[in-house]
């Protein structure tokens, strides 16, 4: 664990690209297959690799009353270093350089170790599993030196804070074991586990990864594009057209079928199955075995109901009699394995010619595709799609194929309020009048590389008993206690809607928005895939093309 936490502070201190890889690269190669497949899971600064549906658990106020009370300091000196710092990590580092409390028996922390103990505190459930974490905690920051402890911390709190993106673990790994890049990059698309590429990779055995059935990998997505036109740009004359879906506003799923297991998956790449008991029947009869991919909406009539609505299933492991209140279809919109034979490298158009020859039924649908060759049939798609109460389009390159966790032109997405943008609650502050007793104020950020940039404050938009809920989480996830305001962990991702961004002193990030207001709670994105302040500049230059708004310019005449 100490040269792990050395090579990451390493890594943290240099700015330049090839000299991270080489430091990266010159540790892996010196790691047994063990130690290397736990040590690149923990560079991505994740206690376990996405996909195995495995979490810790374990809130702040247990890393802190750990940390305190074996480094025997007072809360206060928690509250200053974390003032000083703003992480959690530099804030262990901080109080164990005065530890107090040491074993006899300290033993050297290796990666196993700590392996063995995270799997134990995953393990711990029900009443007695907090006493349990609190322990393990106690255990691995007595034996940790500071530096162990600081990077202990931002793993388990999933926070690495050192420039360190997958990509360039993934060229790193080739590095060290003289693979092309493109080979490991693909191995990791396909089984999600950037430890199993890497042993992979030291044996030359890249080739053998392939997509696993009820091994959930990541989810293509789309740009952001701001008008029709856009879809267009950079299209060759006679390419062919445009393949343009409706945007469902629901819950995204990959659906793994084997003919026995039946697994549906969530963009974050959790199980919710059982969530969702009327889909089965039809997904068992889709096909005897494959992957899909498609969209979770609740509908009723030939219509999408709102969002809110749908949320209340997610938080249901039984929907009991929501089931009927709140009626789902599944809209499937792509097909990732069919047999055993992954599709992923074929091109859209071909995924769904063969998607359509499935078996469909009322509960599971065929999402509904049309093409576009020019802007304005566009904006007709775009009207129609509203009218069935979908958000917007999703516009589909027909010769893409599918890239798993990858943003970018192949698809784009124009939404109703172009401009919505998702942020993480860094404070959360008491309303006024009859919101006094709750914390219905939320202040918010974007990401700005590894820090986060304030960008404004919303009151509205959630319902009381989003507002009670989140005031519930906000008390036990607070940091730092301000009086009115709490500073709470970066954890809760909301989309805001807002009429124009703006320059402005009164935020850190240099911006703020008009008229925000807040769309929902995105569950379903983590903290790490909230919008960026580039997009937000980028916003705030297009708005001045279109004089100082940011509504839909929805082609010509409209
Ligand atoms: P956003 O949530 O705004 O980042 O938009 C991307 C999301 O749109 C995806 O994660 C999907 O859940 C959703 N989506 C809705 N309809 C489609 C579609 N037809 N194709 C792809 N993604 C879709």
């Amino acid at each position: 664990m100490r040269r792990l936490a050395e090579v990451l502070e390493a890594v943290s201190q240099t700015s330049s690209k090839l000299q991270k890889i080489d430091l990266l690269a010159s540790y892996l190669r010196s790691l047994s297959d063990e130690e290397l497949r736990i040590a690149c899971t923990y560079l991505t600064g994740a206690p376990f690799p996405a996909g195995e549906g495995r979490a810790l658990n374990v809130g702040w106020s247990a890393i802190v009353e750990a940390l305190l009370d074996l480094s025997g300091r007072p809360p206060e000196a928690m509250d200053q270093s974390y003032l000083r710092h703003g992480d959690l990590g530099s804030v262990a580092y901080d109080l164990l350089a005065h530890k107090t409390k040491t074993s006899l028996f300290t033993a050297p922390l290796t990666l196993p170790a700590v392996h063995a103990v995270f799997e134990r505190m995953s393990a711990a459930t029900g009443s007695g599993s907090r006493q349990m974490k609190l322990e393990a905690l106690r255990s691995l920051f007595t034996d940790a030196d500071p530096i162990e402890a600081k990077y202990l911390v931002r793993i388990i709190t999933s926070d690495l804070r050192v420039g360190l993106k997958e990509g360039l673990l993934e060229e790193a790994i080739a590095k060290a074991f003289d693979r092309p890049v493109a080979e490991v990059r693909r191995a990791n698309m396909l089984i999600s586990d950037i430890g199993a590429v890497a042993v992979m990779a030291r044996h030359g055995r890249l080739a053998e990864a392939t997509l696993q059935l009820f091994r959930p990998f990541r989810f293509m997505l789309a740009d952001t594009i701001f008008t029709p036109e856009e879809a267009f740009e950079d299209r060759a004359d006679g390419a062919p057209p445009l393949l343009v879906e409706d945007k469902y506003d629901g819950i995204r799923a990959q659906v793994h079928h084997d003919g026995r297991r039946l697994a549906i998956f969530t963009r974050t790449l959790d199980e919710i199955t059982s969530s969702f008991p009327e889909l089965y029947q039809d997904l068992r009869a889709l096909a005897p075995s494959y992957i899909i991919d498609g969209e979770i909406v609740a509908w009723r009539d030939g219509r999408a109901i709102s969002f809110t609505q749908l949320q209340q299933r997610l938080r249901r492991k039984d929907p009991g009699a929501l089931v009927d209140s709140v009626p789902v279809v599944m809209f499937v919109f792509d097909l990732l394995l069919l047999d055993s034979a992954p599709w992923l490298d074929r091109p859209l158009r071909e995924r769904r010619d063969t998607l359509a020859r499935l078996t469909f039924g009322r509960a599971v649908q065929e999402g509904y595709a049309t093409s576009a060759a020019v802007p304005e049939e566009l904006a007709v798609r775009f009207r129609d799609a509203r009218d069935r109460g979908n958000e917007g389009l999703v516009i589909k390159r027909p010769e893409s194929l599918y890239q798993p966790g990858k943003r970018g032109r192949q698809w784009v997405k124009l939404k109703e309020e172009l401009a919505t943008l998702d942020v993480v609650v860094v404070a959360a502050e008491h309303g006024h009048g009859k919101r006094a007793a709750v914390l219905s104020d939320v202040t918010f950020a974007v990401r700005d590389g590894e820090r986060l940039a304030v960008i404004g404050k919303a009151y509205s938009g959630l319902t009381d008993a989003e507002i009670l809920a989140l005031t519930e989480w906000f008390r036990a996830h607070t940091i730092q206690d301000r009086g009115r305001v709490k500073v709470v962990e970066p954890k809760i991702v909301l989309e805001v809607a807002f009429d124009a961004v703006t320059r402005s002193d009164r935020h850190d990030s240099g911006y703020a928005l008009r008229f925000p207001r807040i769309k929902r709670i995105r569950d379903d994105k983590t903290p790490e895939e909230i919008n960026t302040l580039e997009d937000v500049v980028r916003i705030y230059e297009r708005q001045g093309e279109s004089r100082g708004g940011v509504s839909p310019r929805m082609g010509r005449g409209s």
